[in-house]
Formats: structure tokens, sequence, C-alpha cells
């Protein structure tokens, strides 16, 4: 029986989460869940998980499960930045799954690898931010870090085992391997004329063709800066050199992903675009678990393609992965300036294609600096905050 934490437990990767543990019962126990401001969801996965712990970062929020909470629930209700970090840290929890969106999740995340958990990575965001110091703290932890980005998990599955335990510092040319190939979907503009871009709402952005996903990352996908964060996310889980990642337009989303060795092999990761695939996978390795996922089926799949990267009409994915190749603070600036014009679009501040152009006018004020320290870090994101933010009002 293994205890887990939920980071971002009310989410869409905390319910899928949620799914793969209730087909699982015997094998995982909801220990923790937190979430940010959600009473009315967190109250009803309280009384169905019965968790030990239920994090609620917003204050009110936390108040106010408390008094909702039915007499015999067994939960208890914590707030504050510490007890978030003593729930994570604490000798009980065995696994976390780190699915918080956004940077809010590098603190938690983080202080789940320097305690040497089993942590499921879903929140990009943290690795984007956080690079070589995260990598860094799992090494120095003995932390397992494993995947849940569809296609990072993928990709991991298509590698040696080897290399599957020493992500981060991993060597692609002692095993062979010539490429990651990094798919996407495209997102749901893929084939709309680039005029129409400007005017699209956030219902038709939110509206993934193949996926079910929280808010933000609905857009990233559709600006395919979501697969421009997977490159840095990339990049740093396998380490790879600027040569070795390419990214590759996917429209059917059944390959979530490969891996190009030297002899001429490909090898593809396939299945039904659900996350509980991987989920499942990062909470079952190196074994297999039921995911509660339909078989795919080729027949009904029928046909898959494959299109190059458009850059004219995905201006994000390019300036994220020019942002990689420039270093970690490039992708500090990139990652927190797109949080807030993902927010600003969503809002109905700015237009879609308004993101882009905030995004290149936030990093284009970046000042050389190092980022040594999470304290660095978070003041770097606060920076490029201020930046994007007066963008956004220019
Ligand atoms: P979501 O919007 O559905 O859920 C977000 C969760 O984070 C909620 O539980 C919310 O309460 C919590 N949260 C938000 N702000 C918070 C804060 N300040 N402090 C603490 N908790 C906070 O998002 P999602 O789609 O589940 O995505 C979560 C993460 O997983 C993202 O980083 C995303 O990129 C990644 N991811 C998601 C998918 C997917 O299919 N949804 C796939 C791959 C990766
Ligand atoms: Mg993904």
């Amino acid at each position: 029986m293994q205890n887990m934490v939920i980071l971002g437990a009310t989410g869409s990767i905390g319910a899928s989460t949620l799914a793969v543990i209730a087909t699982n019962a015997a094998a995982y126990r909801v220990y923790g869940l937190v979430a940010n401001s959600s009473v009315a969801k967190m109250l009803e996965l309280c009384v169905v998980h019965q968790p030990v712990y239920a994090h609620m970062v917003d204050e009110t929020a936390a108040n106010a499960l408390k008094d909702a909470l039915p007499s015999d629930c067994v939960t208890k209700v914590t707030t504050g930045e510490e007890a978030l970090l003593e729930l994570v840290t604490r000798a009980e929890t065995q696994v976390v799954m780190a699915a918080i969106v956004g940077a809010a999740g590098l603190v938690p995340t983080l202080a789940a690898v320097n305690a040497g958990k089993r942590v499921l990575l879903a929140n990009k965001e943290a690795l984007v931010m956080s690079g070589q110091l995260f990598i860094n703290a799992a090494r120095a932890s003995g932390a397992v870090v494993l995947p849940v980005d569809s296609e990072h998990n993928a990709i991991f599955q298509c590698l040696p085992s080897q290399v599957q335990q020493s992500l981060g510092y991993c060597n692609l040319d002692d095993h062979g391997i010539s490429h990651i190939l990094l798919t996407g979907s495209g997102g749901p503009f893929l084939t709309k004329p680039i005029a129409e871009l400007a005017s699209v709402t956030p219902a038709q952005a939110c509206k993934h063709p193949n996926w079910s996903m929280g808010p933000k990352i609905s857009v990233d996908s559709a600006t395919m800066m979501n697969k421009g964060l997977e490159y840095i996310e990339a990049r740093w889980l396998f380490n790879t050199r600027q040569n070795q990642l390419k990214v590759v337009v996917h429209p059917q989303s059944v390959i979530h992903s490969m891996v190009q060795y030297r002899d001429g092999s490909v090898i593809a990761q396939m299945g039904n675009p659900d996350m509980r695939t991987p989920i499942a996978n990062c909470m079952a390795y190196p074994h297999r678990i039921d995911a509660g996922v339909e078989p795919l089926d080729f027949f009904k799949v029928g046909q898959l393609s494959f299109v190059e990267p458009d850059y004219d009409r995905f201006p994000c994915l390019a300036l994220a992965i020019e942002a990689c190749h420039l270093g970690q603070e490039a992708t500090t600036v990139v990652n927190a300036a797109n949080e807030m014009a993902v927010a600003a679009f969503l809002a109905g501040q700015i237009s879609f294609t308004d993101i882009a152009k905030i995004n290149e006018a936030s990093l284009k004020r970046l000042h050389s600096g190092k980022l040594n320290t999470l304290e660095d870090i978070l003041a770097l994101d606060k920076q490029a905050r201020i930046y994007a933010h007066e963008a956004i009002n220019q």
C-alpha cells in the first residue's frame, strides 16, 4: 500500500490520478489532497476518498472546507506554505503527484524532490523554471522522478532501462540514440487561416481536438507553447543537445512520441489520448497496472499523419525553442510571461495572437544573470511577470 499526495487534486490530472487509484485501490491510498481554492470540488473528493489531509492554499477556502466537512470524515484540513511543505515531505508520504498548474507548483514539487520522494511530474512549468537545479536536487536526494506528461512518458517508455534510471544526466549517445521525436497534435488551430487567429475566443482555444485538459494547458496547446515548454522539459529530462530534439506534428495523437536510434530503428509509444495511461505507468513503474483505459483500436484509427511545425503559425513554439537554447534565465522568463499572457487572454483582456507578442516582449527585456538558487529563480519569475504585466497593459 503506497501513500500518495496529489498536488492539484481538483484539476484534470488530479481527477485522472484519483481514477487510477480507484481502479487499483488495494495498492494505493489517498493520503493527502492539495488544491488552491475550489471548496465544493475538494469537499466531494474528501467525502469519497477520505484522505488523511486536505490542504487548501487559499485560507478562506480552507476555513470553508473545515465547516463543510461532515463530522464522520477523518480528514484534517490545513493551509499555509509551512503545512503544505510538511505534508509533502513527511515520512508517511511516499508518492507525490505534482499536478499544480504553473509556477505555483515549483516550491512544493521541489520540496518533494529534495525529500527524496517518488515524484510523478505533470507540472512541466516547475522543471522549465528550475532546470538544472531540479535535476541536481533529484540526483542529490535520490528522488525518483517519473514523467507524467504524455510525450515524456512515451519517450521514457521507449528508452533503455539504464537511461530511464539516469534521467537528467543520461548520455543518449552511449545508448545509440540519435534523436528524440517530440510529437504534438497542433491543437485546434492547426489548419485555421492564420489571419483568423487574432479573433479566436477562449472557448475555441480551449476546445482541444483530442485531449480534455485544464484551461491553461489547453490554451498553451492552441499556441503550441505547450510543445515549447515540453521541448524544454525534454531537454532537462533526457539531457539532450540542441540537434537531438525534434518536434513532429502528428494530428491524431495516437503516437505520443518516439525515440530514433543510430541503427535506423524508431521506437514509438502509442495509445488512446487518455492521461490515465501515463499516470498509471508512473505509479506502477517498473510494473504495469490497469489504467481503466480503452485498448487502442487500430482499425478505428485508420491513418496516422505527420507534418513539420509551421513556426509562422506558432510563434510561441519558436520562441520557447529559442529560449531553451539561450538558457535557463530565458526559459524562466518565457514561462512566467506566458502564464500572465494566457491568464489575460482567458480573461478577455488580450487577443490570442497577443500571447506570443507579450512573451517575446518580455524575453527581450531579459538581462543576463545567474540562477543559482530557488530564490534567484523566484525573483526572476516575479520580474518577468512585471514585464509581462506592462506589456499586457500597453
Ligand atoms: P487544471 O487547471 O485542471 O488543475 C490545476 C490544479 O492546480 C487545481 O487542482 C488547482 O486547485 C491547482 N492550483 C492552481 N493554482 C494553484 C496554486 N497557486 N497553489 C496550489 N494549487 C494550485 O490543470 P491540469 O490540466 O490538471 O494541469 C496540471 C499540470 O499538469 C499543468 O502543469 C499541466 O501543464 C500538466 N499537464 C496536464 C495535462 C492534462 O492532460 N491536463 C497533460 C500533461 C501535463
Ligand atoms: Mg504533453
